[in-house]
């Protein structure tokens, strides 16, 4: 969406705003008024008992790595989460995704762990889809590996935010619904996936057809600012494989075509295609080539970001892409062959709209929040994808940003707090609540 064609004037300067930061709170959003009832109020004393179990808990979770490459890591993970939410009554299964062949000098495959899909049937007529993933940025290598707890309540650790936090949440409001007998009326899916932070590659069918057999999804994602995520934007990534023509770089060096120099001429047309007014951005984030210093380079390949506000214009940068990468721009008579170049593309996180179903649960859960705890302060557009755009592409209706409020995913400083792990478990049991007694 394009917060600019919205009518407010506040919005106007939103819009601008935006430019500047990237993203920004939605100002048209007002919360509901609401108020809680006995049940809901039980479920809130419950889990005021639990934040010593729920804190220990999120610290096991965090110390088992699911980097996305992490499949042993990740199997691991999802057998216990499948045991809890069997415990809670739930069927688990076991979904596979092929391995998919990556375009680069080196090739090779991506293997995907099993994702998790679990169901719970009742009486209520509304279906909802409980959704995030399982895995982090963070490889079995990387130095950041465990849940530090801080004096002030500040969390640190790889995936509190993104998002293991948003698991345990989704686990331990399961747990209040069940308390309070709500769950044995509940219609629920839980959908976990394993390769969410690779762009939900091989889960994408999936979660289509989970979206389309469901009313509404609830994504578990983290935030911040304590923002509910209102619209997205859509992206996209690119990979290229440059070949060129391999030889000696002193001896035979007019007999060589470069393939490293023809690269650097389309990374820079590449990342000319920015538009900061457009909302468009591309980011070459991987450029690799050649082996050795006196040799000219045969290969090089690169993997690129793309972030757009409609689903045009992430079209048009596609095929911006493909006329820069297949057209050469060095040349050598004695070889017309090369430089050839190969691109791989995937519009992988389609464009979240604005939608009202979404807006008025934002509303709820603004005047549910203020009731509760860490008010929410509204709905923002946001330049990253999850899972729940390609649910609301589909048609269901998904509100997204139901985890933890922190800061610094896909960092070393990934932080939340022990106080928003409190509140959003509160939150999203007396939110699941009320969507499992809504009548249609
Ligand atoms: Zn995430």
């Amino acid at each position: 969406m394009n917060p600019k064609a919205s009518a407010s004037p506040g919005v106007a300067l939103a819009g601008l705003l935006l430019l500047l930061c990237g993203a920004v709170q939605a100002a048209d959003i007002v919360a509901a008024k609401v108020e809680l009832t006995p049940a809901e109020q039980e479920m809130i004393a419950w889990i005021d008992e639990r934040g010593d179990q729920m804190l220990a808990e999120l610290g096991s979770h965090v110390a088992i790595n699911t980097g996305t490459s992490n499949v042993a890591g990740i199997n691991s993970y999802r057998a216990g989460l499948a045991e809890d939410l069997q415990r809670l009554g739930f069927a688990t299964r076991e979904h596979a995704s092929a391995p998919f062949e990556v375009l680069t000098c080196e090739g090779g495959e991506v293997e995907i762990a099993d994702h998790l899909v679990a169901t719970r049937t009742g009486k209520s007529p509304n279906r909802i889809l409980l959704n995030g993933h399982m895995d982090t940025v963070f490889p079995a290598e990387d130095e950041f590996q465990s849940l530090t707890v801080e004096p002030d309540g500040t969390l640190h650790g790889p995936g509190v935010l993104d998002m293991k936090g948003g698991i345990v949440v989704m686990l331990n409001a399961l747990r209040a619904l069940e308390v309070a007998g709500y769950l044995e009326r509940a219609n629920l899916t839980v959908l976990l996936t394993s390769d969410e932070e690779i762009g939900s590659l091989g889960s994408r069918e999936l979660i289509e057809q989970l979206a389309g057999e469901h009313d509404l999804g609830l994504v578990f994602e983290g935030t911040r600012d304590n923002l509910m995520t209102r619209s997205r934007k859509g992206l996209g990534q690119v990979r290229l494989k440059v070949t060129g023509r391999e030889a000696h770089a002193g001896a035979k060096h007019e007999e060589g075509v470069s393939a490293n120099l023809e690269l650097a001429h389309q990374v820079i047309a590449i990342e000319q295609l920015t538009d900061y007014e457009s909302n468009i951005t591309v980011n070459v984030g991987v450029m690799r080539g050649g082996e050795k210093r006196n040799t000219i380079p045969g290969c090089a390949d690169a993997y690129i970001d793309l972030r757009y506000p409609t689903v045009e214009a992430g079209q048009a940068l596609v095929g911006a892409i493909d006329t820069i990468a297949t057209k050469p721009h060095i040349s050598n008579p004695e070889y017309p062959d090369v430089p050839r170049t190969e691109v791989w593309t995937r519009l992988h996180r389609p464009v979240k709209d604005v939608n009202p179903e979404v807006d008025a649960l934002i509303a709820e859960a603004m005047g549910l929040s203020a009731l509760i705890a860490e008010p929410v302060a509204g709905g923002m557009y946001s330049g990253g994808g999850t899972d729940g755009s390609i649910a609301q592409a589909v048609g269901l209706p998904t509100l997204d940003s139901l985890g933890l409020d922190g800061q610094g995913a896909h960092s070393s400083r990934e932080t939340t707090s022990l106080k928003s792990l409190m509140a959003r478990t509160k939150l999203a049991a007396v939110m699941i609540a009320r969507q499992i007694d809504k009548q249609p």
